[in-house]
This record gives structure tokens, sequence and C-alpha cells, in this order.
């Protein structure tokens, strides 16, 4: 078998093969923020490698890669960032000499992940969360609205979203406070005024977006994944008692903008490509012409979600897979999009949460503990209705297959502290 290994161990059961090469932004004791590619327990330090020459004859600059984001790498385009990526393949390719042979070069490109600060890979200027996965809409419609007619008119009509806070994104491992809010736990008494009861996770991918068009022009389904960088995982943190309060008639606001966490390492479409798939038939009913999917825009990759307590084992409490979305991503986009809505380089697209159809892959503790008539058994002996203090939830993602690379996501972890 002829295949693509580099000169840089990968371990076996690594998320960052050669084939993967996801960019973040790194910082160590002796080096500012800066773009980094992620590569088995290493980073490829991409200002480094532009200093050395490596990255010639390329359409970007030095500034590209010593800025804090990625937006300026990101703002030269689908193109570019290919282009880009191809070159480290050939630099870290095995078979190669350039670089791997260049000892004195390699010592100053590669950093440890372990001596690394991680940050956030983007400058979010606007955040849309959609809520694209079939299975979760439904769980959510038999729970409080009619279990015969449990999704909405417009569902599948159209991808439902709204426009949610970019300031409160945060990287994995930031930890969070429990927010305090509004809530009415007795609909027959006034509301009242604390903390959250009922914080919960939203097991999300989000998609992060080159810069589109100008204000007034669409983009369309064939132009779509020209204007996606690549995904992270994403979870939409939910006060679900300040949601259910709040949210007539306008939709989420403080239940879910107190924070949300997002993995530090972006993962390109290209990356994925191996991955590709079919979505779900979309005939019952058909979908307008502006939406229709020509070439297969889904892709397979399994997640999973863990909570660990503050002290004792954690638990797999779901998996899931970015598969079970009725809408992919080129139709959140292109229905984002369609009525001349701009987007720009950096924003911020999240699935919705994202839930299969058995029971184990539900992607919140809503569905999880059914409303919290089902609590979730810890192997501490604890139960888990929602999420409690201490309580760190882990997001992990990965895409493999026999014969495929494997292509993960790291995780996207976050600790909840007291109110
Ligand atoms: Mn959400």
């Amino acid at each position: 078998m002829n295949e693509l290994t580099s000169w840089v161990a990968v371990p076996a059961d690594s998320d960052f093969p050669i084939q993967n090469l996801p960019f973040g932004i790194f910082s160590t004791s002796e080096r500012t923020k800066r773009v980094g590619v992620a590569i088995g327990d290493q980073i490829v330090d991409l200002k480094a490698l532009h200093m050395l020459g490596y990255l010639e004859n390329l359409p970007f600059t030095l500034a590209d890669f010593e800025a804090p984001v990625l937006n300026p790498m990101i703002a030269r385009g689908k193109q570019a960032t290919r282009e880009l990526r191809n070159r480290l393949v050939k630099l870290l390719d095995a078979s190669r000499p350039d670089l791997r042979d260049k000892e004195h070069h390699v010592g100053q490109i590669l950093v440890p992940q372990s001596e690394a600060a991680m940050h956030l890979p983007v400058e979010i200027g606007d955040y849309t969360d959609f809520y694209s996965s079939e299975d979760h809409a439904r769980n959510v419609g038999k729970m409080f609205r009619d279990p015969e007619n449990a999704l909405l008119p417009n569902w599948k009509h159209l991808p439902v979203g709204y426009h949610g806070r970019a300031s409160s994104i945060v990287v994995s491992g930031t930890p969070l406070k429990r927010p305090h809010g509004q809530m009415r736990p007795d609909p027959a008494a006034p509301p009242t005024f604390g903390p959250s009861r009922l914080l919960d996770f939203e097991l999300e991918m989000a998609f992060i977006t080159y810069p589109g068009k100008p204000l007034g022009d669409p983009i369309s389904m064939a132009e779509a994944e020209d204007y996606i960088f690549g995904l992270t995982l994403f979870n939409d943190w939910s006060a679900r008692d300040i949601q259910a309060w709040e949210y007539v008639p306008l939709g989420p606001f403080l239940g879910k903008n107190f924070g949300s966490t997002m993995s530090p390492w972006v993962v390109t479409l290209d990356a994925l490509e191996p991955y590709r798939i079919p979505g779900p038939d979309q005939v019952d009913p058909p979908v307008l012409p502006y939406l229709q999917v020509t070439s297969p825009g889904h892709f397979d990759v399994d997640l999973a979600v863990e909570i660990v307590p503050e002290s004792g084992p954690g638990a797999v409490v779901c998996r899931s897979n970015l598969k079970h979305m009725y809408w992919n991503m080129a139709q959140q986009l292109t229905h984002h999009t369609v009525n001349g809505c701009n987007v720009r380089g950096g924003d911020v697209m999240a699935s919705g949460t994202i839930s299969g159809p058995e029971p184990g892959s539900f992607g919140s503790m809503l569905e999880i503990s059914w409303r919290g008539s089902k609590p979730f058994a810890m192997p501490d002996g604890s139960e888990r209705k929602f999420i409690q203090d201490g309580d760190t939830v882990r997001l992990t993602g990965c895409a493999s297959a026999p014969g495929k690379p494997r292509i993960g996501f790291g995780s996207a972890e976050g600790l909840i502290l007291p109110a």
C-alpha cells in the first residue's frame, strides 16, 4: 500500500495525521499567538515556516501567519488556503527530503502541543445557530408541543435558525459560570430570579466562512462550499429554565448567550472529502429549487459527549454523527444569504443539536433525561438530569473508516463553575 505518511511521528490513534492538517491559533512562552497546523502531537508554526522560505510563491504574506486569529489567512479565499494545504502536505510527506532532512529548520518549525496554549481560532463577527437535526427537532416538539405533529410546518421547507451572540464564544478549556437568570419553575406562580437549575449542553458542529459576497448578492447551492473554510466542534450551552420562560415570541436569548464552547482546530472540507456522503431524501415535501441538493453535501463524522464530574470517572452520555443532519451546510449557507444577507470571513454557523434516531444518540441532556424524567446513571452512583457544578462536558469528533485516514477534531470541553 502506497499510503501517504509524514516524517513527523504520528501515533496510530492521533486525530491529526498528514491527511488532516487542521488550522488553529497557538502560543507558547516564547512564541506570540500565530497560525499553526496540527500533525500528530506537534504543531507546525506557519510563521516560522514562512520566515524560513518554505511558503514562497503562495498568495500569503508573513502578516497572515503572525496574526492572532485565522481571519487574514482565511480572507485569501478557498483556492489560496487549498494551495497552502497542498504545500504543507508536500513539506511533511515522509518521501520528500525538502524539510525532512533540514534538522536545524525542523527544530524551529515544530512545537509540541503539550507546550502550547490554544486560542479561539477566529475573530467572530457574527454567529448563527441552526436547528437542522430532524431527530432533535422531533424530540423537542414531542416534549413541549404535540407528539403527533412534532415538527412545525416550516421545518422541512427551510433550515430554521437564529442569530446568536458572537462575543461569548470561547475556546475549549475555558471554564464558564452557571448563569443567573429569570425563570418560572411554577407556571401558576410569578417568575423567580436565581442560578439556572436546568443547565444543559448541545452537541453541535460549526462551520467557519470565507468572506462572502457583497450585501444583496446571494450565494447559491452550487457556490456554497466555496465559502466554507472548515469545521469545529461546538457546544451551545443552554439554560433550559431561562430559555423556556424567555423565548416567546422572539426565540433564544439569555438562556444561550452566557457562553458557547468551540474546539481550537479547524478541519477543512478538503480533509473531510473522503467522508462525504449523500444526505436524506428531501422529497416529502420537496424542497424549493434554490435549496435542492445536486451533489452529496453531508459528512460522516462520529461524535461523542462525555460528562466528567469534579471527582470520579466520567461517562459517555451520547454517541451521534454529523450525518444525522437533515439540512447540510451548503443548504444552511444558501438559505442564510438568499435574501442578500452578507457573510464575512470568520463568521460561525452552528448546526443545531445533532441527535440521532436512537436514545443513546441524543445530543442534549434535555433529550437524554427526557426533560428530567429519565436520569442518567453515572459510574460514581450519582445521577444527571442536567449539568452540575464541577462537571466538565467534553465533545469529541472523528471521521474514520477501514482503509481511510482518521480525521479527528480534538475536543471542545468546558468546566461549569458555581454561579
Ligand atoms: Mn443550539
